[in-house]
């Protein structure tokens, strides 16, 4: 396999049909990293039928393979990832600009995952027998795989989002294609190369590399594509789904998020407390440069410790180490792309045009040893004084800004932290257990965390309320989406029904 034979259609490396080529960026100083196939319709044709043909064919018999065999390729497949843990957080970091910590965790939670789906289909009965009414009838229901999978992936979480799909779609039996971003999708082909090394038959994993427009929009309306799981933004999401739904797919969109942290006064009225609360928001907010679907970007704090709390916060974020992901001590990387940076920056602007208070970052950092002047960086920005007419309050602006919001009352804090077309996920920080819970319940949001922030569990649903989404990764839902059920009703006594006279 050459570097920029990236294309996996029925076991074979391949470049583009067209012999384009793309390349792949470091955003830590914008040298090329890699050139990748640039694939067009042509390559996802040729991989969504070769998947229809590992479903459907002689050769194909994944749908139809033992669930212990399955399971027992997932765990190998587990076992492979932790096997090239520092190589793929490495790929992860470079491609991405997260830390190489970050890139491990990654790899740490992706590894749990194959094997959580692996137990829940070992674990699970071959079916559900359902009561008939009748003793001469068998009734039962059993799960079965959709059939093609299409898998769209974004930039930020590439092997995790990649991998929250792969799992579950395999673990149920199903073919796929994936289409990772364009914009890193260097561990996708990786992990790739682990699946086809863990044993999987040729044509059940595919992947194709390219653009949006034309690969991911021609697996949206493919014919033979049965099933369409996209992770991205709202806009080209939407778009997707609909082409998808035109075509009668089962679809499931894992879209974007505005995500409220909200801090009562009483979470900081110890000094544990209050160190806790500030530093869940620094991570909540800044974390892979905000670069985060469940990122708490909406600091909405109680009226009463707003200024002891953003100080302290605006503190720390100024003293956040920025730099290439990959140099020791840093502790944010770069933004993914000069178009990422001009969003910010933009979103920055308006936030000061319509009336925010700068607390610190807002400005494109000095060049240094770790932070090459040609990379894509910009510092941790905490913007007071906000409010939710802003621009900046109402979009996802997925960068490292922090916007700050206040309020008095608690029916406030939760009108606030609900007013959002999203509804991703959430905190709340109270030291008052019962207001916690009693909060955490009126969030429209599909992850709420109290007292934490950023956590979640394979065997947990992860996905939205709002235009956050629609369906459900991770959990027995995040298995479900993978599969259909039907009905098997047997009649152990056939007789005529005589429901015409004859
Ligand atoms: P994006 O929507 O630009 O791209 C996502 C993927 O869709 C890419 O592979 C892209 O090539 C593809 N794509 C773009 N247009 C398409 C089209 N018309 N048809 C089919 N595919 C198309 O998103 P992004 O900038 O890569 O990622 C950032 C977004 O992803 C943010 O909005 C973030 O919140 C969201 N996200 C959500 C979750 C979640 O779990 N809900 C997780 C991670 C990221």
């Amino acid at each position: 396999m050459s570097a920029s034979e990236t294309i996996h259609v029925d076991g074979v490396w391949l470049p583009a049909a067209s012999g384009d080529t793309r390349e792949v960026l470091d955003p830590a100083d914008a040298t090329i990293i890699q050139l990748v196939a640039e694939g067009g319709a042509q390559d996802a044709d040729a991989a969504v039928a070769a998947a229809a043909r590992a479903f459907d064919g002689g050769a194909g018999v994944w749908p139809r393979t033992p669930v212990a065999e399955r399971a027992a390729l997932l765990r190998r497949v587990a076992d492979l990832l932790q096997r090239d843990r520092e190589e793929i957080a490495l790929i992860e970091s470079r491609d991405t600009g997260k830390t190489l910590e970050e890139g491990r965790v990654d790899v740490d939670d992706v590894t749990n995952a194959f094997r959580y789906f692996a137990d829940v289909v070992t674990n699970e009965s071959g079916g559900r027998v359902v009561d008939a009414g009748s003793a001469d009838v068998h009734s039962v229901v059993v799960h079965e795989p959709v059939g093609v999978c299409a898998l769209i992936t974004p930039w930020n979480y590439p092997l995790l989002q990649a991998s929250w799909k792969i799992a579950p779609a395999l673990a149920a039996g199903n073919t796929f294609v994936i289409k990772p971003s364009e914009v890193t999708p260097l561990s996708t082909v990786h992990l790739i190369r682990l699946l086809v090394a863990a044993g999987l038959p040729a044509g059940v994993a595919n992947l194709v590399t390219g653009a949006g427009v034309p690969v991911g929009a021609r697996l949206a309306e493919h014919p033979d594509v049965d099933l369409f799981s996209f992770t991205g933004g709202l806009v080209s999401g939407t778009k997707a789904g609909q082409a998808a739904v035109a075509g009668a797919k089962k679809i499931a969109l894992e879209l974007g998020g505005k995500n409220p942290n909200v801090v009562f006064a009483d979470a900081c009225a110890t000094e544990e407390g209050f160190d806790t609360a500030v530093d869940q928001a620094l991570n909540a907010a800044f974390i892979h440069s905000g670069q985060v679907c469940s990122a708490g970007a909406r600091l909405i704090i109680e009226e009463s410790v707003r200024d002891r709390f953003v100080t302290e916060l605006a503190r720390r974020a100024e003293r956040i180490k920025l730099g290439r992901g990959t140099e020791d001590g840093v502790e944010c990387g770069p933004l993914v792309s000069q178009q990422q940076l001009d969003k910010v920056e933009a979103y920055v602007a308006s936030a000061l045009a319509e009336g925010a208070r700068l607390r610190c970052g807002g400005a494109r950092p000095e060049p240094s040893e770790v932070r090459p002047a040609t990379g894509y960086f910009y510092p941790p920005t905490v913007l007071d004084g906000c409010h939710r007419e802003m621009t900046v309050v109402r979009e996802e602006t997925f960068g490292p800004i922090l916007t700050v919001e206040t309020f008095t009352t608690e029916d406030e804090a939760v009108a606030l932290a609900n007013d959002t077309e999203y509804g991703l996920a959430g905190a709340v920080f109270s030291a008052d257990t019962a207001r916690a819970r009693r909060v955490a319940a009126r969030l429209r949001h599909g992850t709420v965390w109290i007292n934490d922030y950023h956590p979640y569990l394979p065997q947990a649903e992860w996905g939205g309320f709002g235009k956050s989404g629609i369906g459900r990764e991770l959990g027995p839902t995040g298995l479900d989406e993978y599969r259909e059920s039907k009905h098997i009703y047997e009649n152990l006594r056939p007789a005529p029904v005589r429901w015409f006279a004859g």
